[in-house]
């Protein structure tokens, strides 16, 4: 609705293109979906890079869509971050991520430390900490068995409330990572102060690493910054030994991708939980 003079309010229905209006319905859609339980988390090993052991997980949500079958994150979570929807879904995450953890820890399965994704919004206006807190107290778990990805663009782009924030939850326990790294830009004394424990290198670096030489470079790059702070490190997208190697060789301890393993939905991880090793 427009506002038209005092007290005239029209519609400007034809303003909208067809692309407004997909957004609108989908974003409904996705509402009526997180009530009636279409959504998923499916979980990707994360694993140590010399052993091939599995180290924990990250969790990536899914929608189950009635019509549309599975629909992947790139095409619903942007969505979801144009209105409070992220932040109920963000909940939703968290308590999914944390109650399955506990049934696992439960079944004496060690899935390691679970890391969930979290959206801009959910910091600024979601009440993270105490979302978190609570969470993690309601399924009685500790904070350490907890990882926080937050991208590089939104860690380096709210400045010092982001700081405030991400100390509270520092103090709490919990561990958190700068997702995406090297896709943002970072000013490398502003991640010297970031109270994080670890950087993510994004895929796009990944990808080419066995034949391109800049991404060489800056991989390598990334790992000595990643060194001289004291940070852990992940490589995203590893697809082949040649980057495993690469990574290994250059001291990168931990790795995900499709190498590995894909992102699979709880259950098959739960079968992968029981044999752990895998490459
Ligand atoms: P991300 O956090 O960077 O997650 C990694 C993405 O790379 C995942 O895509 C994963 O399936 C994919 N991937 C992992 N290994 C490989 C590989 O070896 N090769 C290739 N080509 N791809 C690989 P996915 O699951 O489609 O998720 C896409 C993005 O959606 C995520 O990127 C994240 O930004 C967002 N997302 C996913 N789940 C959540 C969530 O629960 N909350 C929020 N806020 N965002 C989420
Ligand atoms: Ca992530
Ligand atoms: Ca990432
Ligand atoms: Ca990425």
């Amino acid at each position: 609705a427009k506002e038209c003079g005092k007290n005239t309010f029209q519609f400007y229905a034809g303003d909208m293109n067809a692309h407004a209006l997909e957004r609108l319905s989908l974003e409904s859609a996705l509402r009526r979906g997180l009530a009636q339980n279409e959504l998923e988390l499916w979980y990707q090993p994360k694993v140590d890079l010399a052993s091939g052991e599995l180290c924990g997980a990250e969790a990536l949500i899914r929608w189950r869509h009635p019509q549309r079958g599975l629909v992947p994150p790139d095409e619903f979570i942007p969505i979801a971050e144009d209105s409070s929807l992220i932040i109920a879904i963000g909940e939703w995450v968290l308590h999914t991520a944390c109650r399955q953890l506990r049934r696992w820890r439960d079944a004496d399965l060690r899935a390691g430390r679970i890391a969930v994704n979290v959206s801009g919004r959910q910091f600024k206006y979601g009440g993270i900490v105490e979302t978190v807190r609570q969470t993690l107290q309601t399924h009685g778990l500790p904070s350490e068995c907890l990882e926080l990805e937050v991208t590089e663009s939104v860690a380096m782009d709210e400045g010092e409330a982001m700081t405030g924030v991400l100390r509270q939850l520092q103090q709490l326990g919990v561990y958190l990572s700068i997702d995406d790294f090297g896709t943002g830009y970072s000013s490398l004394s502003y991640l010297k102060r970031l109270p994080v424990h670890g950087l993510k290198i994004d895929r796009s670096f990944i990808m080419d690493l066995h034949k391109d030489s800049d991404d060489v470079a800056i991989t390598r790059a990334i790992i000595s910054i990643a060194h001289s702070l004291g940070l852990d490190l992940v490589a995203e997208g590893v697809e082949r030994p040649e980057q495993r190697d690469f990574l290994v060789a250059h001291g990168c301890q931990s790795g995900q991708g499709y190498f590995y393993s894909r992102p699979m939905p709880a259950e098959a991880f739960e079968q992968l939980l029981r044999h752990r090793r895998l490459a």
